[in-house]
């Protein structure tokens, strides 16, 4: 089997079905349950929340659930801002699960970065409705080894993780062109499927027309200070 997929949302949708068609059943990350080819579907929110909705609701009207990652210290959106709220809650009531995406660059150690999650936690829980789920941004390699975060779900955990068959489209990874998703749907294995709504547009773009549409939509100075910022503290 092989799927003819681009960075479109009807793209995403014919993957969808394709899954629903191999029966498989599709908890939130968190959920405890028997492991029998499962699909987790989960969205790290790095810079654009415009294809959030679309992506949601497409998934929404599959009958199926998924959990998005919100940084709450991202330099391109404020979680806290009236829009970012909008969505939240709209996703919230289409019974998608929302967590937090933390970016472990900024912490000194791990219990720093632990105390930050809980102030983050109590400060955005009382206003939306946030569960305690969080995934790692840009994750250095000792996060991806089944880090306990005490009384948090961690998206890199064995079970969403090592433990299933893991498929991402970070780096904008063209990953229905890789064998991992269909050794998994032909050999009934789990699946984690982790996409980034920033590449997922109504037709798909090159990387061009995609830097091009970003800077448009999010705006020219927000984007080029976030690429600044990402760029030095990666470099
Ligand atoms: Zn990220």
């Amino acid at each position: 089997m092989n799927l003819d997929l681009d960075f479109s949302y009807q793209s995403y949708e014919k993957l969808l079905k394709e899954l629903i068609v191999k029966k498989y059943s599709n908890p939130l990350i968190g959920d405890v349950l028997s492991p029998k080819k499962l699909l987790y579907l989960r969205h790290d929110v790095d810079t654009d929340y415009i294809g959030v909705i679309p992506l949601a609701t497409i998934e929404h009207s599959l009958g199926m659930k998924s959990t998005w990652y919100f940084l709450p210290d991202c330099p391109v959106y404020n979680i806290c801002s009236n829009k970012i709220q909008l969505i939240i809650r709209q996703l919230a009531d289409m019974g998608h699960q929302i967590g937090l995406h933390i970016d472990a660059t900024q912490y000194e150690n791990l219990e720093e970065m632990i105390s930050f999650i809980e102030s983050y936690y109590e400060f955005l829980s009382s206003f939306l409705p946030i569960s305690r789920t969080l995934s790692f941004h840009k994750p250095a390699d000792w996060l991806l080894n089944d880090v306990n975060i005490p009384n948090w779900v961690n998206a890199y955990q064995k079970e969403y993780y090592s433990e299933v068959i893991y498929v991402s489209d970070s780096n904008r990874r063209e990953f229905w062109k890789e064998v991992r998703l269909y050794t998994a749907i032909n050999e009934n294995k789990s699946l984690t499927l982790l996409t980034h709504p920033l590449w997922w547009k109504e037709a798909s773009l090159t990387s061009e027309e995609l830097f091009e549409y970003t800077c448009k939509i999010l705006g020219t100075n927000v984007v080029e200070a976030y690429l600044k910022e990402t760029c030095k503290r990666y470099s």
